[in-house]
């Protein structure tokens, strides 16, 4: 199966990507996580990311594409793909729909995570991230363990990504609702476009999820 999750910034997309890794044996392809990969590796195109990230807005279409082109090519995951953060725009959206038709992979569904934009600044100012694993954390929702120890990997270094502060915030929401959303149009009229609400329990969201894919 392959899937593409939907939503706005802090809507709870990778959280719930991360669910199904586990479940379903699927890849997670975020083109945010690769981005800050790109960033602490200090490559080229990771310096010239970093501002436009920081700030919340989008980085060019040509770059994300070739990223996400280059791990389909070269990856192999008999459990499917989750596109986690990508596509974003509506030119994303066709060469996604390209590299797809050229390696002859089916896109199944997507999932569009709804959440109204106040819970969207709350857990977003909430949120920290293990150093050790990813494994995302929410002060409000999913706190730290008592003992300080990631409940995955068992590391003790927690960082607030740059971009989760209000003001980026407000920039990732305005690039959400110009670029990203119609892509719900898009993918409705294609029909394989499945609504969730992403404002319940992580658990109600992943079940939710679960019956959408069927
Ligand atoms: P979130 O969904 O929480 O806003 P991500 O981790 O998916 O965050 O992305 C962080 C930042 O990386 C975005 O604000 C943007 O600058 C950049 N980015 C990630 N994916 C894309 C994409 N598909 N197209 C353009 N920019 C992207
Ligand atoms: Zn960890």
């Amino acid at each position: 199966m392959n899937l593409i999750v939907l939503g706005p910034p802090g809507a709870g997309k990778g959280t719930q990507a991360r669910i199904l890794v586990e479940e379903r044996k699927m890849a997670q392809l975020s083109t945010g996580d690769m981005l800050r990969e790109a960033r602490r590796s200090g490559s080229a195109i990771g310096r010239t990311v970093a501002e436009v990230m920081d700030r919340g807005d989008l980085v060019t279409d040509e770059i994300v594409i070739d990223l996400i082109r280059e791990r389909l090519e070269s990856a192999d995951s008999p459990g499917g793909y989750i596109f986690d953060g990508f596509p974003r725009t509506l030119a994303q959206a066709d060469a996604l729909g390209a590299l797809l038709d050229d390696l002859d992979v089916r896109l199944d569904a997507v999932i569009e995570m709804q959440v109204d934009d106040d819970a969207l600044v709350t857990r977003i100012t909430a949120r920290s991230t293990c150093s050790g694993c990813g494994e995302v954390y929410n002060d409000l929702t999913k706190p730290i363990p008592a003992d300080g120890k990631c409940s995955v990997c068992g590391g003790t270094d927690f960082q607030r990504r740059a971009d989760d502060n209000e003001n980026s915030l407000r920039t990732r929401l305005m690039a959400y609702y110009k670029q990203t959303s119609p892509l719900i149009g898009y993918y409705h009229a294609k029909g394989v476009l499945s609504s969730v609400n992403g404002l319940g329990e992580i658990q109600d969201v992943a079940a939710e999820i679960r019956s959408a894919l069927g």
